[in-house]
């Protein structure tokens, strides 16, 4: 999908290549061809205009580094609202309710909601061992319920029987009880859609929702509706309290419309992406890499990113997610913390913002280059464990890895201290999650934005 937009955004940046730097009236063309593009790509109107009102601001405001063009610059902009637009971060499945967590299908006929039922049983295991148990509210067309049996059967989740003569209401009831009688984890309510938002099917969620008072009401919405998936988003969103919406089909020739409007008209996050038929078609949907899969400018985006001194992502994800698990950070960690900074280059520059590196700046590059070899070597010196657990390292470990990296015991306690700090740094970071985190490490870092 989202192969036009891709292909107009990457024209917006050929337009300003050879331009100095952003100007008004250089920013006021590219936009108009980024609306453009947005609109082509069926992106609700509201949204575009919004998008491009805030795309400008940053723009007018911003200093072209001098390793970007002003296209390149731009493209960053656009790559970071698009994010913003679509939620910024992954939002995960909640699980905070007694059990059983109930999960609410809500959506057209023919969303993918069934298929999705199966699907979600993936992620839900990654939670760990979850007994879950499916049921249809499906009872208008006499397949649907029989396509759930398949379907949990091939997600290994347990089936509730229902039938079409039965009360969808009285169904999800009866369910309900099953689960909690038989200790489920997870009970996923499939429910019936219609080709059209009509009064009968509202009101008949509404009734399902309020009798199951789900954790998760999901709305499912096929990514190829384009325009009108935002208009049926909204009617279930004023119909619903919806935790999250899954945009299906994303594998499709949809032109992304969707994807890049249903977040900001519901205010509720896309948490998965379907993106196949089978049943393991479905993957956590990523704001930020969506985006880049949008603007499909590897190059640019990663020139972008160099410029920005090249912040390892990945390694910074790599932390945060430690942090998240609550396994801390360690001076594995900081040694490649450490490795990330010279690849940087100013390393003197670098090695004096260093938390709690005010001893470790001695004026000159040579010095420090020095220092940072001196705390590599001593890192290297230690034990897995040790690195892992710094406060194992007392008085005679201490010795040992003095000795063993050729420095002085003072030495590898100055480097302790400003493990300690950095790790403090980087607790305080992790809890504002990544964002903050990226911000922080920017201001760590000269020239950066
Ligand atoms: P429901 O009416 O909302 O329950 O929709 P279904 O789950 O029955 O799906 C309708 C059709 O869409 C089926 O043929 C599915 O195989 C297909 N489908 C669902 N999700 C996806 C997806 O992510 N990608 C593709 N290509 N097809 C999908
Ligand atoms: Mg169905």
């Amino acid at each position: 999908m989202f192969d036009n937009l891709s292909q107009r955004l990457g024209q917006v940046v050929k337009n300003l290549r050879g331009q100095g730097r952003l100007t008004e009236a250089n920013i006021q063309d590219a936009l108009r061809e980024v609306r453009v593009a947005l609109l082509e790509a069926d992106v609700a109107l509201p949204v575009v205009r919004d998008f491009i009102a805030k795309v400008k601001e940053k723009a007018a405001g911003q200093e072209v580094m001098q390793s970007l063009t002003p296209g390149q610059m731009l493209i960053g902009i656009v790559h970071g609202e698009l994010t913003a637009l679509m939620g910024d971060q992954a939002a995960p499945l909640s699980f905070a309710s007694q059990p059983p967590a109930v999960f609410l299908m809500a959506g057209l006929q023919g969303a993918g909601k069934t298929t999705t039922c199966g699907k979600l049983a993936a992620p839900i295991r990654e939670r760990g061992k979850k007994k879950i148990l499916m049921v249809s509210c499906d009872v208008y067309r006499p397949a649907a319920i029989e396509q759930l049996r398949t379907v949990a059967g091939q997600a290994e989740a347990d089936f509730f029987p229902s039938a079409p003569d039965q009360k969808p209401l009285d169904i999800a009831r009866a369910a309900l009880d099953h689960a909690k009688r038989h200790f489920h984890d997870v009970l996923i309510v499939d429910t019936a859609g219609r080709l059209h938002v009509d009064a009968a099917m509202m009101q008949e969620i509404k009734e399902l929702h309020a009798a199951l008072n789900p954790v998760e009401t999901l709305f499912v919405v096929d990514a190829m509706q384009g325009q009108d998936a935002v208009n049926t988003a909204k009617a279930f969103n004023d119909a619903l309290p919806l935790t999250g919406v899954v945009l299906t089909k994303l594998d499709g020739d949809a032109r992304g419309g969707a994807a890049l409007s249903v977040r900001h008209i519901t205010g509720k996050p896309i948490k998965f992406a379907g993106i196949g038929e089978k049943l393991s078609g479905i993957e956590v949907f990523h704001p930020e890499r969506m985006a880049s899969r949008i603007l499909g400018m590897g190059d640019v985006l990663s020139l972008i990113e160099e410029a920005r001194k090249s912040v390892d992502h990945a390694e910074a994800m790599k932390t945060v997610q430690k942090l998240k698990s609550g396994k801390g950070f360690d001076l594995d960690d900081f040694k490649a913390q450490i490795q990330q900074m010279k690849k940087m280059g100013g390393l003197s520059s670098l090695v004096d913002k260093l938390p709690g590196a005010g001893q470790l700046q001695s004026g000159d590059l040579a010095q420090g280059e020095k220092q940072m070899q001196r705390i590599e070597g001593i890192i290297n010196a230690m034990t897995p464990q040790e690195r892992r657990k710094p406060e194992l390292i007392k008085a005679s470990r201490k010795r040992r890895i003095a000795t063993g990296s050729g420095v002085q015991v003072q030495d590898v306690n100055r480097l302790l201290n400003q493990f300690e700090q950095a790790q403090k740094m980087m607790k305080s970071l992790g809890k504002g999650g990544l964002s903050k985190m990226m911000r922080g490490m920017k201001g760590m870092m000269p020239g950066m934005r």
